[in-house]
């Protein structure tokens, strides 16, 4: 039985155990031609509510906030991008919502890239504000990073591991018959903002292949992200 704000009832709500509130947040944006738009809600979403239903009693998972900053993917059809402003403010206020509301620690589920440095300002700020612990994990770098390894050889923006994802979670929305091959993206020491070179890198809004990608080792990935993060969970929250 997962606890989801949105649908208890305030007379529920009043008296329901407040230790953690659970907000998945994404962004809406282009995941090639194979993948849902919503992609990046969809993930932290499912695992909020897996995470409240292993964490039990306490856990209460927020309504999803599905917009983000996705500049980097703005140039193709079926992005939208809220920007740092909106996204830093709107995050904030609702995170401020579940201190005021008497939760002693809320934890944000991350499903895209570009909302992570600004996220991160937000959970610090609110935290040493409001007294509440705030985390923030994005779920495909941050935790079981072992088994993606082990798992997928051509990961990345709609590549192999978040294909998979998607294609256990909700394999209705995936179109695998359009999916195409990306280019491989390595991370740099001294990362430079470069608007033509990100248009150039997401021309197709994907990178890895996910033309390998398989549900099975998407469930495998999200189970060893779901056990992490609660193993995580378990050491800050009360027993
Ligand atoms: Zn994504």
């Amino acid at each position: 039985m997962v606890a989801h704000w949105g649908e208890l009832t305030g007379k529920a709500f009043e008296v329901i155990k407040k230790e953690i509130a659970i907000l998945p947040v994404g962004t809406v944006e282009r995941h090639g031609n194979h993948l849902p738009l919503g992609t990046d809600y969809i993930i932290p979403e499912y695992l909020a509510a897996r995470v409240a239903e292993a964490l039990g009693e306490g856990a209460v998972v927020m309504p999803t906030i599905p917009y983000g900053v996705s500049m980097s993917l703005a140039h193709l059809p079926g992005t939208i991008d809220v920007g740092y402003d909106a996204f830093i403010a709107y995050v904030e206020a609702v995170l401020r919502e579940a201190a005021r509301n008497g939760f002693r620690a809320a934890l944000v589920i991350n499903g895209h890239g570009g909302n992570t440095r600004a996220l991160h300002i937000v959970a610090k700020k609110v935290a040493f504000e409001t007294g509440m612990k705030v985390g923030v994990v994005d779920w495909w770098s941050d935790v079981a990073q072992e088994v993606r390894e082990r798992l997928f050889t051509a990961p990345g923006h709609a590549g192999e591991d978040e294909t998979a994802a998607v294609l256990a979670i909700r394999p209705d929305l995936v179109d695998m018959g359009s999916a195409e091959e990306g280019p491989s993206y390595t991370k740099v020491g001294v990362r430079f903002y470069d608007r033509e070179a990100t248009r150039e890198l997401f021309a197709k809004g994907v990178t890895g292949d996910p033309r390998r990608a398989d549900a099975e080792r998407g469930r495998e990935f999200l189970d060893a992200v779901v056990k992490e993060i609660v193993n995580e969970l378990k050491r800050i929250l009360p027993d």
